[in-house]
């Protein structure tokens, strides 16, 4: 048996009530547990083996991401084989204060996640299953939930990341647009052209990148929760098969960027984010949105990404740096310094890098500039060797 925390998970118009049953995996033996909680969270009740127990607030912890956390410690008497925790909260976004992202309680809509520290994090012992149950969910709808009609409760969880990532939708409010690829869900009916647009142009971005720009992939159904006008700030984010955004662009070319630059993550992936390398990530991934642009012939696509960048990297520090942390603005460095490969060695010396990025085993520039050498394109890895210390 392994250890597996189910959350219960009672909701109002702005708060919630959950109790969180935490079940050790059996070779466990010990008399104390730990967790973290987001610290305006009221904890109600705690117990051990079934019997109310002993804990305390031991430690604040403040998380990046995350808002501030308190570190809530449990000692029994005995070895611990269940721990319930019964706790009530209204986490809530704050632009203000910086915390809580993505995450809102209301009539029409439900959103928590992991940056709201809504559940025990931290935990002193690995949760290995997990799962919310969302009871009287009748007049709902959970993204990636499972409605269960003996139970009139949705279930969601256990899919091995971003777990107890819940977007409910009051039914009645809930608009769905849906084919073969994508499932898009949004409250609010004045944004169903801009969600019609998002879905033709993933279409579009999708026969240009699988199979053409890059290698074929089976690309699983994608849910996009757009979760406009409950919050209106403060980006988005993808996991695997889920999309979570505030908006789905408002004009062509702002919804044709979003599409081709996630998407093309699928592919544009893998060198370490947090260091320089990251700029094989992003300037692939914006590249392949430039070359959609391209191959498409437009214009006002292209100009909308490049432009900002044209303006910005002259200010910028060199991609590569010093000591190997990621400098401010490689995103846009990188960009740039392929758009004067475009127009020094022409498209296909593009499309050949970003395609060779995409393929690697090893996803670091070093690995790069030996695939385009072996390729007999030294011309570009010379190009690319000289830009990445540029300032
Ligand atoms: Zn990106």
């Amino acid at each position: 048996m392994e250890t597996t925390m189910l959350l219960t998970l009672f909701l109002s118009e702005k708060d919630f009530k959950v109790t969180a049953d935490i079940t050790f995996d059996s070779s466990f033996r010990e008399k104390q547990f730990s967790f973290c909680i987001n610290n305006d969270i009221s904890i109600l009740e705690i117990k051990a083996n079934n019997h109310p127990v002993f804990y305390e607030i031991s430690e604040k912890i403040q998380p990046t991401f995350r808002p501030l956390l308190k570190k809530i410690t449990v000692a029994n008497k005995e070895a611990i084989k269940t721990i319930t925790i019964i706790y009530t909260g209204a986490v809530a976004y704050s632009p203000e204060n910086q915390s809580c992202w993505h995450n809102i309680i209301t009539r029409d809509i439900t959103s928590l996640s992991w940056y709201s520290s809504w559940y025990p994090q931290n935990t002193s012992v690995k949760i290995i299953h997990d799962k919310v149950v969302i009871p009287k969910g009748d007049a709902h709808f959970v993204v990636k939930g499972i409605w269960d009609e003996a139970r009139h409760s949705w279930e969601y969880g256990d899919k091995g990341y971003d777990p107890f990532n819940i977007v409910m939708y009051r039914k009645e409010k809930l608009n769905i647009l849906s084919n073969q690829h994508m499932n898009i869900f949004f409250n609010d009916e004045t944004i169903r052209e801009n969600a019609e647009e998002f879905m033709s142009s993933y279409l579009n971005v999708l026969n240009f990148y699988n199979g053409n720009l890059f290698a074929k992939k089976d690309i699983p159904v994608l849910d996009v929760a757009c979760v406009f006008p409950a919050i209106t700030t403060g980006g988005g984010y993808r996991r695997k098969d889920f999309m979570w955004c505030t908006t789905l662009g408002s004009k062509k070319e702002e919804t044709a960027w979003l599409n081709a630059h996630e998407t093309a993550h699928i592919w544009c992936s893998g060198a370490k984010a947090d260091t320089w390398e990251d700029w094989l990530n992003e300037t692939t991934a914006e590249w392949a949105s430039l070359l959609f642009a391209l191959d498409s012939e437009n214009t006002a696509l292209f100009d909308f990404i490049v432009k900002p960048k044209l303006q910005r990297y002259s200010f910028l520090p060199s991609i590569q740096s010093a000591d190997g942390s990621r400098p401010d603005g490689v995103h846009d460095k990188g960009t740039v310094l392929f758009y004067n490969m475009y127009k020094a060695l022409g498209i296909d010396a593009v499309r050949k890098v970003v395609r060779l990025f995409s393929d690697l085993e090893v996803k670091t520039t070093t690995s790069l500039l030996s695939a385009l050498h072996a390729d007999k394109r030294n011309d570009i890895a010379e190009f690319i060797q000289e830009g990445i210390l540029q300032k």
